[in-house]
């Protein structure tokens, strides 16, 4: 799974940062998280491609997180696209992505299925899950967790060859779950399988302040990918507008016990962000500060 960062600057784009969008790859469909104006381009300048985007999850409809859906969708339809993308946010998503799409004389030539998700719902992916809790924000926000199910545990080998099971179909038909016969004797799948294994878990706050339902949210996440508006000395003021300041990311960050922290939604006003990343590294270690383009690999945890 790799998250490439497409923009990082909170309300306006600078030079270096344009406004808020976070790719997320995962086999082969790319799932995006917030479409702040100018995405379709971010995406020309990364290494993924807007065309690949299945699913489009919006925080809230603040200008710097949805002004680039209907650009990318217009794109979308003239490179041909067929397949209908979903786009997810809290509500009024349904109302805003029709207003989009009444813009002007275009019809995109593939289906746009938009879909509010409540706080605490969650969609169902097969391999993995997307769920939503309410921000606390000036307007209605929602963070999000993309979480994978449970895998198998890893094949044993030894164990199959100690129980004389011949290497071929069977030892897939036990790998996902199914109970066989050798001889007259019944393999259950537990018999070869180690325990199963926790997949990945990613949470991406959106515009926030610090809160309480985020800590439990963000449980044990191998990546936190949490609003750091401002440096620790502007903290009051990032409050004030809905958003928390690096320091507070990295305090959630340490009661959650996640793996890593990103940092992003930097305001326009830090040219370079060492106090927004010194502030949190007081807190919590590791931690970086999300650039635009910064891709990151998430490996299994085992
Ligand atoms: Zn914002
Ligand atoms: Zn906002």
């Amino acid at each position: 799974m790799q998250i490439v960062f497409l923009g990082t600057s909170g309300s306006w784009p600078t030079p270096k940062r344009n406004v808020s969008a976070v790719a997320i790859k995962r086999g082969p469909e790319v799932l995006l998280f917030d479409c702040g104006e100018g995405t379709q381009r971010q995406f020309m300048q990364s290494p993924l491609s807007f065309m690949q985007v299945s699913r489009v999850f919006l925080t809230h409809f603040h200008g710097d997180h949805f002004l680039g859906l209907p650009g990318m969708i217009q794109s979308m339809s003239m490179n041909g696209r067929e397949v209908p993308l979903e786009v997810y946010g809290p509500r009024g998503i349904e109302r805003l992505v029709s207003d989009l799409l009444s813009l002007g004389y275009f019809t995109p030539g593939f289906a746009v299925k938009s879909k509010e998700l409540p706080p605490g719902g969650e969609i169902d992916c097969g391999e993995y899950t997307v769920r939503g809790v309410e921000a606390v924000h000036t307007v209605p926000c929602l963070s999000y967790v993309l979480e994978e199910k449970v895998r198998p545990g890893k094949f044993s080998l030894d164990r199959a060859e100690a129980l004389g099971i011949p290497s071929g179909p069977l030892f897939s038909r036990l790998q996902s779950g199914e109970t066989v016969r050798v001889g007259d004797r019944t393999i259950r799948p537990e018999d070869v399988l180690g325990p199963a294994r926790r997949g990945r878990k990613i949470v991406y706050t959106g515009d926030t302040m610090p809160h309480e339902a985020l800590l439990e949210f963000a449980r044990h996440a191998d990546v936190l990918i949490h609003d750091a508006t401002t440096d620790a000395a502007l903290e009051d003021k990032a409050n004030r507008y809905g958003h928390s300041s690096s320091r507070q990311a990295a305090e959630i960050a340490k009661e959650a016990g996640v793996g890593r922290l990103i940092l992003t939604h930097l305001s326009p006003r830090y040219e370079e962000p060492a106090t927004i990343l010194e502030d949190a590294k007081k807190v919590f270690p590791n931690v970086q500060v999300a650039e635009d383009f910064l891709s990151i690999e998430v490996p299994y945890p085992e």
